[in-house]
């Protein structure tokens, strides 16, 4: 993969800095917090101010208000109750911000802070909006510091990560490229922080993935770490989010100080995430990766192969089974007679409207439902196959 060549379509990116990366670490141990590091937003500040020199738009979406607020409240230990996290969440965000201020404003750059939750992305009203907060901030040359709203979500309806968060920044600010800045170099061919076993093969750092299989997932794991929520594994499936945008996705070193710098002259660091095609349009994005499912629809092998192979919309008479309750608007998961998810999509019929026309050709479902009738039960312009 070219990378110069792919660097020049980029004018706006969406930088992930993870709060490993401005976090203090104590000695010899890789789990204690000793709060904000002060000098890496200070050193990202003037990253930050060279690409924008250079005409880049750049948002940052940035971790590490829970870190901090921990190390400020002395919360240094596991297993925080929600209301703990909460208090850390809103302590440390201001002082995480402060600091973003102070470093940038040296700069001679103004940020703006937006703190979104899965409810902001999932409401297509506001998902406009922050959109469009995003492209005001970035058309006055503000660079805009985005957040979860830690303080007030609980874990049940949160993001929960900021690598998923980022991913999704990256395509609702129509961003051309997604740097993911990690405390690991990317992705590599096993765990590298495991000794290898008799006669294996040193861990090597792939450098380009160009389909998320499930191999590539099982090789992300889990994280093990308390100042990182999400470990490799969120990468992975937040540059699968932007990959089906069209949107490349880099995991890079962010505690290596020249990483953007490589970066931007092209190097071959860390691994990319891309593939040219893919590409499925903003609003169907929306409906696949933001939407929370409710529900499932099951259809039989004619209608799967009508909307999976030629791009068809889901008639009533195609379905044969409806499970979990929804109403009109929601979005469902489409599944065949194997119980697999093959798309998805928002709905014309609640659940129980659905279990009385199921099955019926389209000129009896007119007279059964009356007025709120529509020929289909997710429309093609809706759906979105997975
Ligand atoms: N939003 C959290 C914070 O600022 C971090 C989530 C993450 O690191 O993925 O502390």
């Amino acid at each position: 993969m070219n990378r110069i060549k792919l660097l020049r379509a980029v004018k706006r990116v969406v930088i992930k800095i993870g709060s490993s990366v401005i976090s203090h670490r104590e000695e010899g141990g890789s789990n204690l917090v000793q709060g904000l590091n002060r000098n890496m937003v200070r050193h990202y500040s003037r990253q930050v101010k060279k690409l924008v020199d250079v005409g880049y738009e750049v948002a940052l979406v940035s971790s590490g208000a829970v870190m901090a607020g921990r190390s400020r409240l002395g919360l240094d230990r596991e297993n925080l109750s929600i209301p703990e996290k909460q208090a850390c969440a809103a302590v440390g965000q201001s002082a995480l911000m402060h600091s973003y201020e102070k470093k940038f404003e040296k700069q001679g750059l103004m940020v703006g802070q937006i703190l979104l939750g899965n409810d902001d992305l999932e409401n297509r009203k506001r998902y406009l909006n922050a959109k469009n907060t995003i492209d005001a901030l970035l058309s006055r040359g503000v660079i805009p510091i985005i957040n979860e709203n830690d303080s007030v979500t609980v874990d049940e309806i949160k993001i929960g990560d900021n690598d998923t968060l980022s991913a999704t920044v990256a395509c609702l600010a129509n961003a051309q490229l997604l740097i993911i800045l990690s405390d690991v170099p990317g992705l590599f061919t096993r765990d590298p922080g495991r000794p290898a076993v008799r006669g294996e093969e040193p861990a090597k750092l792939i450098s380009h993935v160009e389909r998320v299989t499930p191999e590539i997932e099982k090789l992300a794991g889990k994280s093990r770490n308390l100042v990182t929520v999400g470990g490799m594994y969120t990468k992975v499936l937040a540059a699968k989010k932007t990959m089906s945008f069209g949107v490349p996705a880099l995991v890079v070193d962010g505690l290596d100080k020249k990483v953007l710098e490589k970066v931007f002259a092209g190097e071959e660091v860390g691994t990319l995430f891309y593939s040219s095609d893919g590409k499925i349009k903003d609003r169907k994005h929306w409906i696949a990766h933001t939407l929370k499912p409710i529900g499932k629809i099951i259809v039989d092998m004619g209608a799967r192969k009508a909307i999976a192979e030629r791009g068809k919309s889901l008639l009533p008479a195609g379905v044969t089974g409806v499970d979990g309750k929804f109403e009109f608007g929601n979005c469902v998961r489409i599944l065949d007679e194997n119980q697999k998810e093959f798309a998805r999509g928002l709905v014309n019929y609640s659940s129980g409207e659905m279990d009385r026309i199921k099955g019926m050709k389209t000129a009896s479902v007119r007279g059964v439902v009356g007025p709120n009738f529509y020929e289909e039960v997710v429309h093609r312009d809706d759906l979105v196959v997975l």
